[in-house]
């Protein structure tokens, strides 16, 4: 079942979700040359904790693995999601680093990504930024009452093929708010006019994860990575669908 949120319920959610807009702001300043994913996880704990929140992805559960260890999943350059911060991973000039974040308020859940450069990248790595960027914002764009949840995945999905690079294979945007992870799954490719149907009130986490070279994915644990070690970008907002323009719910503001 997809949930429609009161406006009792929104008012939670933004609050969760305002706090991501602003960590993923401040984090643009840290993110240079030298400094640890460790570091920057550290960051991003103290952050939440001194708003009243916390992190939603920490102690996360799935069979098989041990509980998520960090407050953010950090996943450099070949790395596509769910990074483990280390304090052995050093960012360096040219890298880039995919930034995902889940936030609780007050039992409501908020979570977004931004894929950053670390100094100066190359053009090909600028390219596979601005083209991720662009399907999320398609992706949030096709989010409309009236409109499917293939709606949404073919605007990600078949943009992004037209560009020449490839949706990461089995990871889906999501349902969110009253958990981290509700219904729909929001495939990043698919047929338009599919799926469940979208209304007022959903708030949903829409999340293209996006390779250079291959969709297939390698996973080492939590960790994974595109199979042929091209680079991969990842931005993702959790978003309300309205009778009027999508509300994006982990935008600061002036971002
Ligand atoms: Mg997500």
């Amino acid at each position: 079942m997809i949930i429609l949120k009161s406006p009792a319920e929104l008012q939670k959610i933004r609050a969760a979700c305002h706090i991501i807009g602003e960590l993923l702001n401040e984090l643009a300043d840290r993110i240079v040359p030298g400094i640890s994913t460790w570091d920057l996880d550290a960051f991003a704990y103290d952050f939440i904790t001194a708003r009243g929140a916390k992190p939603a992805f920490k102690g996360y559960k799935v069979s098989g693995l041990p509980p998520f260890p960090g407050t953010l999943c950090t996943s450099p350059n070949s790395g596509i999601v769910h990074g483990i911060p280390s304090k052995q991973v050093i960012l360096r000039e040219g890298d880039i680093i995919g930034i995902d974040v889940g936030v609780i308020k007050d039992g409501y859940y908020g979570d977004a990504a931004r894929t950053y450069q670390v100094g100066k990248i190359s053009s090909a790595a600028n390219r596979l930024l601005e083209v991720t960027s662009e399907a999320l914002r398609r992706g949030i764009a096709a989010a409309r009452p009236g409109n499917r949840v293939g709606d949404i995945s073919h605007a990600v999905g078949s943009y992004v093929q037209e560009q020449g690079y490839f949706v990461a294979d089995n990871l889906t945007g999501h349902g969110v708010g009253c958990a981290l992870h509700e219904e729909p799954q929001i495939p990043n490719s698919g047929k338009p006019g599919r799926g469940p149907r979208l209304d007022s009130g959903m708030t949903l986490a829409i999340e293209p994860m996006v390779n250079i070279g291959t969709n297939r994915v390698s996973e080492k644990g939590w960790e994974f990575f595109t199979a042929d070690g091209s680079l991969s970008a990842h931005f993702e907002n959790s978003i309300l669908v309205t009778d009027d323009q999508p509300e994006i719910l982990t935008q600061a503001e002036g971002a």
